[in-house]
């Protein structure tokens, strides 16, 4: 591929040391700021590797379809991936998920049908109406229609097993100690954890969760179980997905809304850089690890996306008041 295509913009994104995080634990905290990525967010690795796939594997070409049911940010990824390769793109996505991510899809020629928030288990779950959708366009589609599979295709583990967990080991000159991140799909803890553990097997791993979804108790407890929810977008679960499965997981934290938006607009403040709230979720599981760990260690989390994403919502005073979250003496 030519250098000056924009896929050759997609990770190998700046590591970034948390002054507020690494202070209160003694520790040495990073966040790799994946904002940087063309489609500003963690998903543009595993946009770019399930689409190359699937052109490898002749399973779509030029002309051709790809769907995908995503909160957002694959589906930014995929549009941008996919304009690049000259294909379709239909996105479903729960009607729950920030104006600005839906208006950036179509922004970026994705066509976007937009259903109803409801549980895997219901038939017409965001997921399970994608692949639906992708079988019946195959019906007629003879350029091929490809269903991206973001959940459940370990090609996404894949991306981050050989770009993120690579690049955090180069950046840290492999003296790190730990890894903690938020699971949607599970692709970045799972493709991070066995990364960093092909390298050196002593480095630990931890998921952070958010409210609501049911990972915590089933890394806790071995049960899917889950208490209270959450505003923030892209990250928690009720279900074990393919990718998941493959995680090498050694600890676990659980973290409320509250927690994580204090993060984020704390680092507003002390370093300037504006972050979504699954990043919130994240830097709070690093420094519970820090505080776990004890002083010393070198701890790497990831930013996931950038806040203006979600500017209606986690920098909308309204919003903040009407879910009793902190609001940001700026408001
Ligand atoms: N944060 C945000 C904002 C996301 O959109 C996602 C992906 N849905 C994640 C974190 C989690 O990434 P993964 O799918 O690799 O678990």
């Amino acid at each position: 591929m030519e250098n000056n295509s924009i896929l050759s913009q997609i990770g190998n994104t700046p590591l970034v040391r948390l002054k507020q995080a690494s202070d209160l634990t003694g520790c040495n905290i990073y966040g790799k700021a994946e904002y940087f990525n063309p489609g500003e967010s963690i998903k543009d690795r595993a946009a770019l590797f399930i689409v190359k796939d699937a052109i490898n594997r002749k399973l779509i070409a030029k002309g051709g379809t790809v769907v995908e049911g995503t909160a957002g940010n694959t589906g930014i990824g995929l549009a941008i991936v996919c304009k690049e390769y000259e294909l379709n793109l239909k996105i479903v996505i729960p009607k729950t998920q920030s104006i600005e991510k839906k208006k950036t899809l179509k922004d970026l020629g994705a066509e976007l049908i937009e259903v109803d928030a409801v549980p895997y288990s219901d038939p017409k779950n965001y997921i399970k109406l994608s692949q639906k959708i992708s079988e019946n366009l195959k019906k007629n589609e003879k350029k091929g229609v490809f269903w991206a599979n973001q959940f459940d295709n370990l090609v996404n583990t894949e991306a981050h097993i050989k770009t993120t967990a690579q690049e955090i080991w180069a950046q840290t000159a492999g003296k790190i100690d730990a890894f903690t991140c938020s699971v949607g799909t599970g692709g970045t803890l799972s493709g991070v954890s066995v990364g960093l553990k092909e390298k050196n097997k002593n480095i630990k791993i931890a998921l952070s969760d958010p409210m609501g979804s049911s990972l915590y108790s089933y890394i806790k407890e071995n049960k899917l179980s889950s208490t209270g929810n959450s505003i923030t977008e892209g990250i928690g679960t009720g279900r074990i997905t393919k990718n998941f499965e493959k995680a090498l997981i050694d600890e676990a934290f659980q973290t409320t809304d509250t927690e994580a938006l204090n993060l984020v607009y704390d680092l507003i403040e002390k370093q300037k850089i504006i972050l979504g709230g699954s990043s919130g979720i994240n830097i709070a599981g690093a420094i519970k690890l820090g505080k776990k760990m004890g002083p010393g260690k070198t701890i790497v989390t990831i930013l996931c996306d950038n806040g203006k994403r979600y500017a209606s919502k986690i920098f909308n005073k309204e919003f903040l008041k009407s879910k009793n979250l902190p609001i940001p003496k700026w408001l």
